[in-house]
């Protein structure tokens, strides 16, 4: 069974919008779903979104959608991952009280879509061109995770079949959600990598609101690799904790006893151990006072970042210790995998 969709209960749009058939296509579908539409100027001055404290405006703006021109056709970098993020989606419907988005968008992280994706796609052909016959990588999940408004708007289909045309060009994403039926009969011809983050059953359920179970991500990803899509599992973020051990092993018997075995030639992770900043725990304390994440400054270790934007890490013994046990597991159960980094 499938997790339940994003139902927002209310969309902008900048009129604009309305003149690409995306736009058009939304707005009669919202309009059959009876979601409220409100025309708005820019979309990134959004003003209607109720809420007078930071808890309820978050939860507001995670259930208002916003439906706009992409009108900055500069990609951002996206290193180490990708050369540039594919600017498509903007935040999304969950409420992770770790997510990694929370510093950057603001109080009111509503979300956004672009329609005018043939003009998006025109600027990537740009970029790609100018490195051919270098192979070029986009990230489309730098700023989002685009599965929630995918029903709507049908962005990373295009985005799919753009790339799988690409003979130079790469798309990869990362996704918390399960709705990937309508993605399984794109023609991706390899050149799209489906990502799925994914965590220990239990911290799933303690911090990841308004998402999918692992099982239901772990039959998502199922499904893709059946369609041949190069699949990726970004771990994230571990925890260090009493039986942190058996149920990270878990988490990869799962994947194991779920993933067919015939479609494991190309398969990715990625770990990232967690780690906070000043800045994240005080936006996280704000929207999540009961929060039990664990975040006390003298149990980490102070990693000094750019920007002046420190994080707390874990100390180094438990860091080597994680990073251990995550390699030998992934190596008992997907000897083929290729672990990308443990930071
Ligand atoms: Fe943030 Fe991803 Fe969770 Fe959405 S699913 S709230 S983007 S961490």
């Amino acid at each position: 069974m499938m997790s339940h969709q994003f139902i927002p209960k209310r969309a902008f749009f900048e009129p604009k919008a309305l003149e690409y058939p995306i736009g058009q296509q939304v707005y009669e579908q919202l309009q059959e779903m009876k979601v409220p539409i409100t025309l708005t100027g820019s979309h990134n001055r959004i003003t209607g979104i109720p809420g007078d404290t930071s808890q309820q405006a978050y939860q507001e703006a995670k259930n208002t959608l916003v439906v706009g021109i992409r009108k900055s056709l500069d990609f951002a970098g996206c290193k180490p991952s990708a050369h540039y993020q594919l600017p498509l989606t903007t935040s999304c419907s969950s409420m992770c009280e770790y997510c990694y988005l929370a510093t950057t968008l603001g109080k009111k992280p509503y979300l956004r879509v672009y329609v005018n994706v043939d003009e998006i796609l025109g600027q990537a052909n740009r970029y790609i061109e100018e490195r051919a016959p270098e192979i070029t990588w986009f990230e489309g999940a730098a700023t989002s995770d685009p599965i929630p408004t995918e029903y709507l708007t049908g962005l990373l289909y295009n985005t799919i079949e753009f790339f799988g045309r690409e003979p130079f060009g790469r798309f990869r994403f990362v996704t918390k959600h399960d709705r990937v039926d309508s993605l399984l009969t794109a023609k991706h011809n390899g050149h799209t990598r489906f990502r799925f983050s994914i965590n220990a059953a239990s911290i799933i359920d303690q911090y990841e609101h308004k998402t999918p179970t692992l099982i239901q991500r772990v039959e998502a990803a199922a499904k893709v690799a059946e369609k041949g899509y190069p699949v990726g599992f970004i771990i994230a973020p571990i925890f260090y904790y009493p039986g942190w051990k058996e149920e990270y092993l878990q988490l990869l018997q799962e994947l194991d006893k779920q993933l067919p075995k015939k479609d494991r030639s190309d398969i990715t992770f990625e770990l990232i151990a967690h780690r906070f900043t000043k800045r994240a725990k005080n936006n996280i304390l704000d929207i999540f006072p009961e929060t039990k994440l664990p975040m006390k400054e003298e149990e980490r270790k102070f990693k000094y970042g750019q920007f002046g934007y420190g994080k707390y890490i874990y100390q180094k013994e438990t860091m080597d210790e994680m990073k251990k046990d995550m390699h030998k597991g992934i190596h008992t159960y997907f000897p083929h995998a290729a672990i990308e980094y443990f930071v």
